[in-house]
C-alpha cells in the first residue's frame, strides 16, 4: 500500500475499485480504463441492445430492456402492442437505477404505469427489464450464479472463467409474482446483502448446503437429476464470450484516451463478476457484470447483540483464493522473456549475446532508446531447459513454486473458441474506424471535422448524400446522445452515436440485406478504402 504516493516502478499495481492511476509507464494494472463506467446498468444495456439488434438470435440471453426515463414511451408503447397481439401474456418487469448495486432501490411492477415517477426517475435514471418469471429452483429457493472471468488482454482478447463460481440463494420459498408478494425481497432478490439480513439466512461451513454455495455444488445436484451440466457450461462460456465482446468496443475507445498507443504504458487486465441467473429449461440469462466484485472472504457474524466479529467464510474461500491466485499466476511478470519488458524509457529491451565479460548469472540488455547496455540477473525461468543438474531452477525458484501450485482453476475461452464467435465481432470494427478519425490522443468523442473526414476518405458521400447531409446527420444523432445526458465532460459524437450513425449509412447503402450483413458490408468497403488510401501514401512517401 502507498498512502503517501508511489516512488518507484511496480511490475503489477492492484487497484482498488477502478483504473485511476495516469502516471504509470509499465507494468500490469489489474484495472481497465473505463470498465466501470462500461458495465453501469444503462450502458451494459445499451450495448446488449446494439448486439441485440444486430443479432438477435446468439444475444437473446439478455432480458428485454428500456432504458429509463427516455424509453418510458417506447416501454409503454411495446408492452401495450404485444399485450393487445397475445392477452394471455401477464408480465412481470424489473425496475433497477443505474449505477445501483446490492439490490439497492430495486422494485418488481407488473404494468408500466406503477413506474415510481416522482422525482427519482428523472434524477436518477434506471433499466426496466422483462422479469425471469419461472427461474431454477433449487430447495424451492431462487439462486443466482456468480460467476469469475478474468479479462486478460482486451488486445488480442483473451478471456479466463473460473472452472467453479457462487450460488447465491434466496431465502423465502419462490412463487412466480404476483400483486400480493412483488415487494417480497426475499423471495424474488437473490442479493447476498439483502438476504443476509433475513432471519432465513443459512451461513455454511460446507460448499453445498446453506445460503451461498459453490456453482459445482448445484451441477453436481443437477448432474444427478440427469441435466445436461456439459451443454449448460458451453451455453454458459458462450454467454460470457458474447457479453465480453459486446463490451470490448467501448472499452478501447477508453484504452487509447488513457493509454496512447505508441507512448510508455501499462497493460490491464481485470477480474470481473458475471451475474447468471438459470431459467427452469437451465438456460443461463445475463442479469449483469460487475467490474469491482467483493473478494471477501469473511462474513460479519453478531457474536452477542452489537457485538460483530469476522469470520472465515469456506465457501467464499474455496473459490476466491483460487481465481486471485490464478490471476496472478497468469499475469506472472516473470513468465514474459526479458525482451517484451519495458525499460525505463518504455521502449522495451533488446537481448544481446554476451560478448565482454560479466557478472555470473548475468546477461547484457540494451535499451532501445538511449542504446545504453545493463547487466540484469537472469530470471529462473529463463534457464534452458534440462541442461544438466547446474541449470536447473532452486526449489522454491518460480518454476519449482509453479510445479507446486494446484492446477489452474481458471479456464481459457478466448482466443480459444475464437472461430466459432469471431463474426460477432462487428461492431469492434466499427470502433476501430472510429478511433482512427478521433484525432488528438486523448479523446473519447468525434468532432464534426472528424466525421467529415471519415465520410470523405471512405467516399462515403456523393449525389444523393451530400457533405450538408453528412453535417446534418452528425448534428442529429450528435444532439440526441448528448440530451441523453451520459457524458458532458467532452463534447462531439460519442462510440454509441457513431455506431448509429454507421448503422444509418449501412441501411442506406445495402437497402434490402439484413442489418448485420448491411453493417459487415460498410464495415468492408470502408476498410478497403482506407487500406487503398493508406497504400498510396506510403507509394506518395517513398516518392
Ligand atoms: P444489483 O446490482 O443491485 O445487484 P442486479 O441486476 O444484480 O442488481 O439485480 C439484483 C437481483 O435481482 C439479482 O441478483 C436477481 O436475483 C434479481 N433480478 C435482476 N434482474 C432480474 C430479471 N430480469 N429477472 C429475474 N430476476 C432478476
Amino acid at each position: 500500500q502507498f498512502p503517501f504516493g508511489r516512488r518507484l516502478p511496480c511490475d503489477i499495481y492492484w487497484h482498488g475499485v477502478s483504473f485511476h492511476d495516469n502516471n504509470i509507464f509499465s507494468g500490469q494494472v489489474n484495472k481497465f480504463p473505463g470498465m466501470m463506467e462500461t458495465v453501469r446498468k444503462i450502458t451494459l444495456s445499451r450495448a446488449m441492445r446494439t448486439m441485440q439488434d444486430l443479432f438477435p438470435l446468439e444475444y437473446n440471453f439478455y432480458p428485454r430492456s428500456w432504458i429509463l426515463p427516455e424509453e418510458l414511451p417506447l416501454f409503454v408503447a411495446e408492452v401495450r402492442m404485444m399485450k393487445d397481439s397475445d392477452p394471455s401474456w401477464k408480465p412481470t418487469f424489473i425496475v433497477k437505477p443505474d449505477g445501483g448495486c446490492q439490490g439497492d432501490g430495486i422494485y418488481l411492477i407488473k404494468d408500466p404505469s406503477d413506474i415510481r415517477l416522482t422525482g427519482s426517475i428523472q434524477s436518477r435514471p434506471a433499466v426496466v427489464q422483462e422479469y425471469i418469471c419461472k427461474p431454477l429452483l433449487v430447495d424451492k429457493l431462487k439462486f443466482d450464479i456468480r460467476l469469475y472471468v478474468l479479462l486478460k488482454s482486451l488486445e488480442p482478447l483473451e478471456i479466463y472463467i473460473a472452472k467453479d463460481g457462487l450460488s447465491r440463494f434466496c431465502t423465502e420459498p419462490y412463487q412466480e409474482p404476483t400483486l400480493k408478494n412483488l415487494h417480497q425481497v426475499f423471495m424474488h432478490l437473490t442479493n447476498y446483502s439483502l438476504n443476509i439480513h433475513s432471519g432465513n439466512f443459512i451461513h455454511s461451513d460446507s460448499v453445498n448446503t446453506g445460503s451461498k454455495r459453490t456453482f459445482s455444488s448445484i451441477l453436481c445436484r443437477l448432474s444427478s437429476r440427469g441435466a445436461d451440466v456439459k451443454k449448460l457450461w458451453s451455453d454458459i462460456i458462450s454467454l460470457v464470450i458474447k457479453t465480453i465482446i459486446a463490451l470490448t468496443p467501448e472499452l478501447k475507445v477508453y484504452y487509447q484516451s488513457d493509454i496512447p498507443a505508441g507512448k510508455p504504458g501499462p497493460t490491464c487486465f481485470q477480474i470481473l463478476g458475471f451475474d447468471i441467473l438459470l431459467m427452469k429449461n437451465l438456460k443461463p440469462v445475463l442479469l449483469e457484470v460487475n467490474a469491482n466484485p467483493s473478494m471477501r472472504i469473511e462474513h460479519e457474524q453478531e457474536l452477542s447483540p452489537g457485538v460483530f466479529e469476522n469470520v472465515p467464510s469456506p465457501v467464499d474461500e474455496e473459490v476466491k483464493v483460487a481465481v486471485i491466485r490464478d490471476t496472478l499466476r497468469l499475469v506472472d511478470p516473470q513468465k514474459k522473456k526479458r525482451k517484451d519488458t519495458q525499460c525505463p524509457h518504455g521502449r522495451g529491451w533488446n537481448q544481446m549475446s554476451c560478448k565482454v565479460p560479466c557478472k555470473p548469472n548475468h546477461s547484457v540488455i540494451l535499451c532501445r532508446r538511449c542504446q545504453s547496455l545493463e547487466q540484469v540477473p537472469e530470471a529462473n525461468e529463463e534457464l534452458p531447459p534440462a541442461a544438466g543438474p547446474a541449470a536447473r531452477p532452486e526449489p522454491d525458484a518460480p518454476r519449482g513454486r509453479e510445479a507446486a501450485l494446484p492446477s489452474l482453476c481458471l479456464k481459457q475461452v478466448f482466443p480459444k473458441y475464437a472461430k466459432q464467435f469471431n463474426y460477432l465481432r462487428l461492431v469492434d470494427r466499427v470502433a476501430a474506424l472510429f478511433i482512427r478519425f478521433l484525432g488528438v490522443k486523448g479523446t473519447t468523442k468525434l468532432g464534426p471535422t472528424g466525421f467529415r473526414t471519415f465520410i470523405r476518405n471512405c467516399k462515403l458521400s456523393n449525389s444523393n448524400f451530400s457533405m450538408a447531409a453528412v453535417d446534418i446527420l452528425y448534428i442529429d444523432i450528435t444532439r440526441r446522445w448528448n440530451s441523453m445526458g451520459i457524458d458532458h465532460k467532452e463534447s462531439g459524437m460519442c462510440l454509441q452515436a457513431f455506431v448509429e450513425a454507421f448503422f444509418c449509412l449501412a441501411q442506406k447503402k445495402y437497402k434490402s440485406l439484413p442489418l448485420h450483413e448491411q453493417v459487415a458490408s460498410l464495415v468492408e468497403f470502408c476498410e478497403c478504402h482506407l487500406a487503398a488510401l493508406h497504400g498510396k501514401r506510403l507509394v506518395w512517401g517513398c516518392g
